[in-house]
């Protein structure tokens, strides 16, 4: 049999993708060889200037491509990995791991071995710990992902799964929860995981004293999980009990020892009484304060080096210090999370609906009329403008996003440009926003169609998150640009168009009327 997989590594460029990529030459050497490769770089870029290259190392897998997410996270970078490629399962992997040479006979085992119910089958997670003393708090939260389930550490997904359910959803912004949300919708839609025989190897990352005050910032993506999933969604999920109470009740002792210490100031400056009281209420508050902080150190402590193990010292200083901003790190996030996701308003589910469309101007809306700087030239597409009225009748609103490198080659000035546009917008009403990239491919910018900047300040000036946005175009570079921005994307093939941009869109319209019934 042959098995056909391509593999998606989101990064941000961290220098363990070298190691990965390596690795995962010498796995498809001795295993079935994956039919593409794509790394997807979500580093968030300059606003101008050129992109900066990623370092993928002196010898990586045969095949390997970039693409760039601009930083949206890593549920919108493996989107546009698994949009961006045709084969029937992707394999994804985090840029952190390596595999071992025996990873894709193992692989094409675990895939063989999955009927046609089963989404995804996950590959076991090995966190190799130190021997020599017991592990620190940041190696048993790393070792943790061994029985984390469905992560995307190693997870391999059926395409034709991940575009029922529309993959990950993108309002998760980073790596925690997005993964579990993902299997919990497949589940709903039917679909089974498996676990499967093959493992990868994940290191231990070095990383900041602060590493686990910043890691609560998933407070707020548990507000989301909790919006779309309702209350029970920890035990749906397999993510074990919420320290959250216990941080509650620490940040409300902390906030009672300083509103009675402060009165009891006041009270002493009056004289008048009480103040006695307020003294007793704020030492009390204080010694719960206190005590929840340092039974909270102790349970992180009491698992981890001991004292005379070498690194015994840094390990208390990092307890003490994490243990008193813990609390209220996860208490801020939560309040964060729940403000924007969980007020009583009902969060939609995902796939959100589409609230903009968004237009190439040549070749689709007008006729392609190459480097045209003459605005008599301009001749609206049939059913352009019946299309665009509809659209906006029904609330939709619409925008155009164009690669005008004329002016980047010198061939047209931006007056000449803005004059076409005029043309076109007498022509055909008013547009929402209207995006245009001014530069030469050797500008090497991340606005030129396929790169995603167009898309994604359209929809940020229609104030949408890019799913929310289609994009509708005649060539691969429109489809590309909207599915790294991760919107929807309809190609309206011209004469221009190639065989291979028409087999690769997500979604093919023969006219523009035909684009509004797959929107
Ligand atoms: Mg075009
Ligand atoms: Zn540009």
């Amino acid at each position: 049999m042959s098995l056909s997989y391509s593999i998606v590594v989101p990064t941000v460029g961290r220098p363990e993708l070298r190691t990965l990529l390596a690795s995962l030459r010498a796995a498809s050497a001795a295993g079935p060889r994956p039919f593409d490769v794509v790394v997807v770089d979500d580093r968030e870029l300059p606003a101008e200037g050129r992109n900066p290259p990623l370092d993928i190392g002196p010898d990586p897998v045969a095949g390997v491509r970039v693409l760039r997410t601009g930083g949206r996270g890593p549920a919108a970078a493996r989107n546009a990995g698994w949009r961006s490629v045709r084969t029937e399962w992707v394999a994804f992997l985090d840029d952190d791991v390596v595999v071992p040479e025996r990873w894709a006979l193992a692989l094409e085992q675990d895939l063989a071995a999955a009927g046609p119910d089963v989404a995804g089958a996950q590959g076991q997670v090995v966190v190799p710990l130190p021997a020599h003393r017991p592990p620190t708090d940041l190696e048993r939260n790393t070792a943790g992902l061994e029985s984390a389930v469905w992560a995307t550490a190693d997870m391999a997904y059926r395409r034709t799964a991940l575009a029922a359910v529309h993959g990950f959803d993108e309002r998760f912004p980073r790596a925690y929860r997005e993964d579990a949300d993902l299997a919990l919708r497949l589940h709903e839609a039917g679909w089974d995981l498996e676990l499967g025989v093959r493992s990868v190897e994940h290191p231990v990352r070095p990383a900041g004293d602060l590493a686990s005050v910043r890691a609560q910032a998933g407070n707020a993506d548990d507000a989301l999980m909790r919006a779309l999933h309702g209350r029970g969604w920890r035990a749906l999920a397999g993510a074990g009990r919420s320290r959250l109470p216990w941080h509650v009740a620490t940040v409300t002792a902390a906030v009672a020892w300083l509103w009675a210490g402060s009165l009891r100031l006041k009270r002493a400056r009056s004289r008048n009484g009480h103040a006695h009281n307020q003294g007793a209420t704020a030492a009390l508050a204080g010694s719960v304060w206190a005590g929840l902080t340092a039974a909270f150190a102790v349970q992180r402590l009491v698992p981890g080096p001991r004292p005379g193990d070498a690194d015994f010292g840094p390990e208390l200083r990092r307890m003490v210090l994490t243990s008193v901003l813990i609390p209220f790190a996860a208490v801020a996030h939560r309040a964060r999370g729940m403000w924007r996701w969980d007020l009583g308003r009902q969060v939609p589910a995902w796939p959100l609906p589409v609230r903009a469309v968004l237009f190439d101007r040549d070749g689709t809306l007008v006729r392609d009329v190459p480097y045209n700087g003459d605005p008599a030239a301009v001749e609206p597409l049939p059913g352009a403008r019946r299309v665009l009225d509809g659209l906006r009748d029904d609330g939709f609103r619409v925008g155009v996003v164009s690669n005008q490198s004329a002016i980047g080659r010198r061939l047209l000035t931006s007056a000449q440009v803005d004059a076409v546009d005029e043309r076109v917008r007498r022509l055909l009403g008013p547009f929402d926003t209207w995006q245009r990239c001014p530069h030469s491919p050797e500008d090497e910018c991340r606005c030129r169609k396929p790169e995603p900047d167009l898309v994604l300040r359209a929809a940020a000036e229609l104030g949408l998150l890019p799913a929310e946005c289609a994009v509708v175009g005649d060539i691969g570079s429109d489809v590309g640009a909207a599915i790294t921005a991760g919107a929807r994307s309809v190609l309206v093939p011209t004469e221009v168009t190639r065989r291979e941009e028409l087999f690769a869109a997500p979604a093919v319209a023969r006219t523009l009327d035909e684009v509004v019934t797959l929107l």
